[in-house]
């Protein structure tokens, strides 16, 4: 492999960041430009408007200068207060971020702490409401990236709703928005967050929140600055972000949502859903199990490698011999999992490689023949429909 490494492209497989849109990245090549103009009034209006269908919402999402969890830090700050009780639902890495968001701004966080890889159990919801009427916000993920599991969000409102019409529900939508469809409207949710690392294949340095009606009449009154999200959207409802602007980043994004839309919403989460299921058949030709046990993830898959010490070196092999990066598992996942993104700007042919890489290390480690099997699989799954 090392004679063809002149001619070896590198390429990410991480479920974020994701590889750049090759739209964004002409875009990326801008001459700088001041922020309080009328074009970039325009540029945001024209960006935010863009993004409110891919939350499915009337309300014009903010954009922050910021990583994915910077908005879910302003939300938790903005709409609760210390000595709040509020439901966490924890199932993975990034689950357990909004318990310790909860835990850093004092409120009376009730964890329910789930299996990694799996999501909750319909009902259990509603039951827990219930048994703690005193829950103000119900977080969440929409993907938890570190399992690959997609919690059914339009279910968890549900539940919410048939107990209480006040209760927020707050969503993780960074890896799910592109990659699933999001009904924040129809559903009644009051936070939906997204990042531009990952659905929209752009750098990472944006974050989006889209806030219902009802999370801006329940604002707590704790003192905040930089993520002031009223303040925000006062100033972005009149073209003008409080504080300077990535505005590099978002000409990078404008060419994406052009891009995103040229195809359609629909379009674009049904690539991923097909990516997603061809690659979970690919798998199953290597004979690996999934380790999501149900409610896969159309942003990435998490491939089970049970044999101690596979993991890692299937990742160097990929890595070296081939320039891919993939992800390992995190925390107590470290040296068990590999997770494939599906989410982002990856084609077909993106995926298929990542299919055929994974086939060929595993072969390297004395596990099958590369003779196509999971690229045969791949491809006739992602054709079939
Ligand atoms: C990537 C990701 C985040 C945010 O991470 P940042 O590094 O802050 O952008 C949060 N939640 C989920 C589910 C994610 O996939």
């Amino acid at each position: 492999m090392t004679d063809s490494y002149v001619y070896m492209k590198e390429r990410i497989y991480t479920p974020g960041p994701t590889p750049l849109s090759e739209e964004a990245r002409m875009a990326g090549a801008m001459p700088a430009e001041y922020h309080r103009t009328e074009a970039f009034a325009e540029l945001l209006h024209s960006c935010r408007k863009r993004l409110a269908p891919l939350f499915g919402t009337k309300e014009l999402p903010i954009i922050l200068t910021s990583s994915g969890t910077g908005a879910m830090e302003s939300c938790l700050a903005s709409f609760t207060s210390a000595g709040d009780s509020i439901l966490v639902i924890e199932a993975g890495k990034f689950g357990n971020r909004w318990y310790m968001l909860g835990e850093t701004y004092e409120c009376n966080v009730d964890r329910m702490v789930l299996e990694w890889g799996s999501t909750f159990e319909y009902g259990s919801i509603e039951q827990k409401l219930r048994q703690n009427p005193a829950i103000k916000a119900v977080f969440i993920q929409a993907n938890e990236t570190s399992t690959g599991v997609h919690h059914n969000i339009e279910q968890l409102a549900k539940e919410v709703r048939a107990v209480s019409k006040e209760t927020l529900i707050i969503v993780d939508a960074i890896s799910s928005i592109c990659a699933h469809k999001c009904e924040m409207d129809a559903w009644d949710l009051d936070c939906v967050i997204s990042g531009s690392q990952k659905g929209f294949g752009v750098p990472p340095g944006l974050a989006f929140v889209a806030v219902s009606q009802r999370a801006w009449s329940k604002l707590s009154k704790r003192p905040r600055f930089y993520f002031d999200l009223e303040r925000e959207k006062k100033g972005q409802d009149a073209g003008k972000t409080a504080w300077t602007p990535a505005n590099g980043l978002m000409h990078m994004l404008d060419r994406a949502l052009d891009h995103i839309h040229n195809n359609g919403v629909a379009a674009v989460i049904n690539h991923h859903r097909k990516s997603s299921i061809a690659v979970r058949k690919a798998i199953d030709a290597l004979e690996l199990p999934l380790f999501a046990k149900d409610h896969f993830s159309q942003a990435l898959t998490a491939v089970r490698i049970d044999q101690e010490g596979l993991a890692p070196v299937l990742l160097k092999t990929m890595k070296k011999d081939f320039r891919m990066i993939f992800a390992g598992g995190q925390d107590h996942l470290k040296g068990k999992i590999i997770r494939i993104a599906h989410l982002g700007y990856f084609d077909f042919f993106d995926t298929l490689n990542a299919v055929a890489a994974f086939e060929l290390a595993l072969a390297k480690h004395g596990r099958g023949k590369a003779c196509g099997k999971a690229v045969g699989a791949f491809m006739s799954s992602y054709t079939a429909d």
